[in-house]
């Protein structure tokens, strides 16, 4: 099964260090467009929107402003990498197969080198532990829930209250 993302870091855009096919259909002949992954922001009560530019591979079907290439993500890491969305099987594969022998070429370069020492950034992207995916913000999400709940308590509270004086009328109606 494809996972429904594929973490890609930010230096592997600016080295250019993947596969040059096409992300959207993994198509041979691609080139490096220029291209935005887009995440919001929650902050003050307000969404904002935060704009990272990368290069990305695209054939020229799918590169440009009607190519749909929908290579997107919903959110992002500032300082290490994208989740991107949509970026096809065969991409996904060819990437694997590419931070393999990209991993094998560093460990031939660095053979007394520990991989679980030093720092990330400074091993090959197949070797670098991927953070985890950030639960998406809910923080809106909440407040809308909050203010819907206030209201059904509201609402619920005054049918009750309705009901137990009509009901209190009813018996000291007949009581009498
Ligand atoms: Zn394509």
């Amino acid at each position: 099964m494809a996972l429904p993302h594929v973490f890609i870091w930010w230096d592997e855009f600016d080295r250019r260090d993947l596969p040059c096919v096409c992300m959207r259909c993994g198509k041979k002949k691609a080139e490096w467009t220029k291209w935005r992954f887009e995440r919001s922001v929650y902050k003050n009560m307000r969404n904002y929107r935060r704009i990272r530019k990368v290069e990305i591979p695209l054939c020229t079907e799918h590169a440009g402003l009607f190519g749909f290439a929908m290579i997107t993500c919903v959110t992002y890491d500032d300082d290490r990498g994208v989740w991107a969305i949509n970026v096809c099987d065969e991409y996904q594969e060819a990437l694997k197969k590419y931070r393999k022998s990209e991993v094998k070429a560093w460990k031939e370069e660095n053979p007394d080198e520990d991989p679980d020492e030093g720092e990330d950034t400074d091993l090959p992207p197949g070797l670098r532990k991927a953070p985890e995916e950030p639960k998406q913000s809910t923080t809106g999400l909440k407040i809308g829930l909050a203010f819907f709940l206030v209201i059904l308590a509201v609402v619920l509270g005054g049918f009750v209250l309705v009901c137990g004086l009509v009901g209190v009328l009813f018996f000291a109606v007949r009581a009498r």
